[in-house]
């Protein structure tokens, strides 16, 4: 048994008895709404590493391989959802994980966007640390740029710090510096600024 591939009804005829239309007129239908939805989480895809980089967590190295995680899956399900569309074949337990997959970077954005931008506390705790390395790489949406310095955090041996274009340059190892950490509105600690001590 096949479904209708816009209602999701059980399909005995070629015309779908629920929602009236023919497979292919379907199969238009789920196509219209798909590319919305690929369209709704890419721009998700873009807008959480920007965000990322405005209001890091100390964790964002960890935050962004789960986020590299769940753009490959749905990725991988885009495909095979097209596949099957296109010899109509059973969609519908995929389509549902897709449209799960959709608001994904969306959440992680607006997470990390409330957690920065409404963290109205003013204490900053100061690390002093020491860089000892530092990482660039060129990316789609503003890049990666890590400053290395040995972690405060307890079984943690490095922070990989998320630092602006200007900070990069003007830290090498060896340095002596203060970090700069605030707890964030959602109770996730992100990096607020790296001070030469
Ligand atoms: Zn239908």
């Amino acid at each position: 048994m096949t479904r209708c591939l816009d209602c999701g009804s059980p399909r005995t005829a070629d015309q779908c008895p629920s929602c009236g239309l023919t497979s292919a007129a379907a199969e238009v239908m789920f196509r219209r709404r798909f590319l919305k939805r690929t369209g709704v989480f890419l721009a998700g895809s873009l807008a959480f590493p920007y965000v990322s980089q405005i209001y890091p967590p100390l964790d964002l190295d960890l935050m962004l391989v789960v986020f590299g995680g769940i753009f490959f899956a749905a990725l991988t399900m885009a495909v095979i959802l097209d596949r099957r569309a296109r010899n109509h074949q059973e969609l519908e337990v995929l389509k549902h994980a897709y449209s799960g997959c959709i608001l994904l970077p969306w959440i992680l954005a607006a997470m990390l966007l409330v957690n920065g931008r409404l963290d109205f506390s003013k204490d900053i705790t100061y690390h002093a640390a020491t860089v000892d390395g530092r990482y660039n790489m060129p990316g789609i949406v503003r890049g990666a740029r890590r400053l290395f310095v040995n972690s405060w955090r307890e079984g943690q041996k490095t922070e990989r710090l998320a630092v602006n274009a200007d900070d990069y340059d003007r830290f090498k190892p060896g340095d002596q510096v203060n970090v700069g950490v605030k707890p964030g509105a959602l109770g996730i600690p992100w990096y607020f600024g790296v001070y030469r001590r």
